[in-house]
């Protein structure tokens, strides 16, 4: 969970060159081409001619340093003799395409490797805290969340697949070595496909075990179909409505991950692209079950996590509903959990946290309240056959995951 948000400062890629071309980093000329070349391929306005001097007092850094000053801040680069490596760094607060920049430069100096880095910088962020740091091909994914409290998660990638910015948020898929295919919201990982079959079905099927009759469901958020497909597994499910505010995340995730494009075929699903807080609006006694796969409690993801939401939900849910919601990491967010669980409270008489294990997310798991006005987790399990095979949920994990440690006990209050 990211806790504040800062506005976007503006964005640095730093990338090192191993093994140039020796004659081109050795040639003034040539480096001077090189920055000319970038800012009219990124529409940077120079400001100034290229300052290109030769430096180094030892051998081993000896070589030409470059800074060409731009509007709209500046490059520079480091060019080493003893090894023909290369440092550039290139910094704008206006938007630039930085995949651009570092295919350019990678060619320009016809580096046989590089590594690249890119960094989004934000104002009010604390003395070298990046808010937010994300993806380049051969690099590494690091979650923004928990940076401020100094952790993070790594995960590396191999190839971009997509990086779209929609008008809500900035949607990445890529390859990675370790976890097949990845969707990242913000820097934020969604999901993997090596282990979202852990939160999906976790999402779906404990409830579902549990209230005798579900005919009528709303996911909110989720707009990747990943919990839908879940859901969609049982006959008795009669409609679907799937309410996520970006259009984008189901394109994306239709187009990538071709194992959750099934529930977007199926006649029962419904899809509305808007606010779930304002989809909701003035239901009444309309589903048996509200499911809400949002995104992290940040921006305008934070509406489904307050107390009007829950009471909302309640409304909106028949009198033996359920209520299921993405609840954070046991570990890092019992404060956050705490609070929203006494919210749900308010309206709903049964509040329990369950979770479940999964590698990629901070932590290696994440929670989630499940909210009913009728139906007990425990006394009410009532096991029902989806029409196909599950990997994660059975009989014992539907036992085992409202089954808390000491800490979270005595941090969430009532257990079962
Ligand atoms: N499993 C994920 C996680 O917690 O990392 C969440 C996956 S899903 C992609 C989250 C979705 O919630 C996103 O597609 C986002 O657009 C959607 N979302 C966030 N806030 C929303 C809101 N207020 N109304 C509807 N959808 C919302």
């Amino acid at each position: 969970m990211q806790k504040k948000g800062f506005p976007e400062w503006g964005l640095l890629t730093s990338i090192d060159l191993f093994k140039c071309n020796p004659k081109t980093i050795r040639d003034k000329a040539k480096i001077q081409a090189y920055a000319e070349k970038l800012c009219n391929l990124l529409k940077f306005k120079r400001f100034g001619e290229t300052e290109v001097v030769h430096f180094g007092s030892s051998k081993k850094v000896e070589g030409y340093s470059m800074v060409q000053f731009i509007e709209s801040s500046l490059l520079s680069g480091h060019f080493a003799n003893a090894s023909n490596n290369a440092y550039i760094d290139i910094f704008s607060c206006g938007d630039y395409d930085s995949k651009k920049a570092i295919n350019f430069t990678k060619k320009f100096f016809r580096a046989k490797s590089a590594v690249s880095n890119v960094l989004l910088r934000k104002m009010g962020a604390s003395a070298g805290e990046a808010d937010r740091i994300f993806e380049i091909p051969n690099s590494w994914v690091f979650e923004s969340y928990g940076l401020e409290e100094g952790r993070t998660t790594g995960i590396k990638i191999s190839k971009e697949l997509a990086m779209e910015k929609s008008p809500f948020q900035r949607i990445a898929v890529f390859e990675t070595p370790a976890f097949g295919r990845m969707m990242t919201i913000d820097g934020i990982v969604q999901f993997t496909e090596f282990d979202e079959f852990s939160y999906h079905e976790m999402m779906a099927h404990p409830a579902i075990n549990v209230k005798p009759k579900v005919e009528k469901v709303l996911i909110i958020g989720g707009g990747d179909g990943g919990v839908a497909r879940e859901v969609l597994k049982y006959g008795q499910v009669k409609r679907l409505d799937l309410c996520d505010i970006d259009k984008k995340v189901t394109e994306l995730s239709k187009k990538f991950f071709p194992s959750f494009a099934a529930a977007f075929k199926d006649k029962r699903l419904h899809l509305f692209h808007m606010d779930g807080f304002k989809f909701l609006g003035k239901k009444e006694n309309e589903y048996d079950l509200i499911i809400v796969d949002s995104t992290d409690p940040i921006g305008f993801a934070k509406s489904l996590f307050k107390k009007d939401f829950f009471k909302k939900a309640f409304g909106a849910l028949k009198k033996d509903g359920i209520l299921v919601s993405q609840m954070e990491s046991v570990y890092y967010d019992r404060r956050f959990i705490s609070k929203t669980l006494t919210q749900i409270r308010a309206f709903f008489p049964i509040v329990r946290y369950y979770y479940t294990l999964i590698p990629t997310y901070p932590s290696g798991t994440i929670g989630f309240a499940f909210a009913s006005k009728k139906y007990c987790p425990l006394k009410d399990y009532n096991p029902k056959k989806p029409s196909k095979p599950l990997k994660y949920y059975n009989a014992g994990i539907h036992k085992a995951c409202f089954a808390l440690p000491e800490f979270a006990k005595n941090a969430f209050g009532r257990g079962v």
